[in-house]
């Protein structure tokens, strides 16, 4: 079976393409330049017979995806903006994210007759109340729903009008299976913090922000331990395989998942990595200590719930200190190259 993947150079794409190229698909990844195109080819040498590459340079044209959906059997679509330095909202995080969901579900309604099921990468970011905060007592699943709006999220700041963007694209797709009935249906899948080591051809420099939460654990920009942001994590690997899951198995069809492996906060990240044996000495003098075995998830935050994900695509997850760690060893590497 062929499987087009968007963004297929990410660092959460270039897992999951490894994970369907091992479980014996061939692939198409969609990527913006020819640079991305090499990347992605570069990193899966032994693929050339199932894997390939198609170019999109604007997924918010109309039809950009008409040709790259043609004889594929489903798609994943994890192409989105996820910077934080911007300059426009709309611009750059609510128009791509919003549109580009809508114009590849265009294109596949109208050209990708062999489509059964789309998968869409959407986030933690379209599930949280930003209203509530901690939200003692609450536990986060399936049905709760981010409801920050597209005029607000305009003018706000870079970090809200991103997870705006995640729940307002997963929204326009939800509305367009309801609104077009197509021909496929849709799986979606919603990360919180996506930890784990880069399989992806990518400078250090050139990581998502993600990656960047960690680094600043090593880079001695930190005089103290952050208040944490988002409270939820899950490792990559889990993640790559939660999506081939969201493929293959029939009752996803028409759900949404928490693919979420426990909650963590970033004290529990500087003990974490101050107590591995990985982690070279010297880099450990710049993790900042805070209080050591304290502002640990409990209580008084809110929970999650990964139960739905475990139950109907069997998910397995990954402990934080395996994903944190593994994270960091590979941050470590690339600091080196750089
Ligand atoms: P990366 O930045 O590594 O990958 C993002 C991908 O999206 C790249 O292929 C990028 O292409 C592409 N992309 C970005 N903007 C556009 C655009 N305007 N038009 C077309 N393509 C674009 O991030 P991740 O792998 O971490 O993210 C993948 C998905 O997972 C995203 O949808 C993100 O929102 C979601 N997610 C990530 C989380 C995390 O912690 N990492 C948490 C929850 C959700 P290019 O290289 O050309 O910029």
């Amino acid at each position: 079976k062929l499987i087009l993947v968007t963004g297929a150079n990410g660092f959460i794409a270039t897992h999951i393409v490894q994970s369907l190229l091992q479980s014996g698909y061939r692939v198409r990844g969609a990527v913006r330049s020819q640079t991305s195109a090499d990347a992605t080819l570069k990193t899966f040498p032994e693929s050339s017979q199932s894997l390939s590459v198609v170019i999109v340079p604007d997924m918010t044209v109309p039809g950009a995806f008409d040709e790259a959906v043609k004889g594929v059997d489903a798609v994943l679509h994890t192409a989105s903006p996820f910077k934080l330095d911007v300059k426009d909202n709309e611009t750059e995080l609510l128009v791509p994210a919003i549109k580009g969901t809508e114009v590849l579900l265009g294109s596949v309604a109208a050209h990708g007759a062999a489509v059964k099921r789309v998968v869409i990468t959407s986030s933690f970011a379209a599930m949280v109340n930003l209203t509530k905060g901690l939200w003692p007592g609450h536990t986060y699943n399936e049905s709760d729903w981010n409801e920050v709006t597209y005029e607000y999220a305009k003018t706000t700041d870079a970090g809200t009008a991103y997870v705006a963007s995640k729940a307002l694209a997963e929204k326009a797709a939800w509305d367009f299976v309801r609104e077009r009935k197509p021909q496929f249906d849709l799986t979606v899948l919603c990360p919180p913090m996506v930890f784990g080591p880069a399989v992806h051809s990518v400078s250090f420099s050139a990581m998502n922000i993600a990656a960047w939460d960690i680094n600043r654990f090593f880079s001695g920009e930190l005089e103290d331990v952050p208040d944490t942001g988002y409270w939820g994590f899950v490792d990559v690997r889990d993640l790559a395989k939660a999506h081939v899951r969201a493929l293959e198995v029939p009752e996803a069809g028409n759900e949404r998942f928490f693919i979420v492996g426990g909650r963590y906060s970033y004290q529990q990240t500087a003990d974490v990595l101050r107590a591995s044996p990985r982690i070279p000495e010297v880099l450990k003098k710049n993790i900042p200590l805070g209080k050591p075995g304290h502002n640990y998830p409990g209580p008084n935050i809110y929970d999650v719930n990964n139960s739905k994900s475990i139950r109907i695509l069997g998910v397995e997850y990954r402990s934080f200190e395996e994903s944190i760690v593994d994270s960091a060893v590979k941050m470590i590497e690339l600091r080196k190259e750089a």
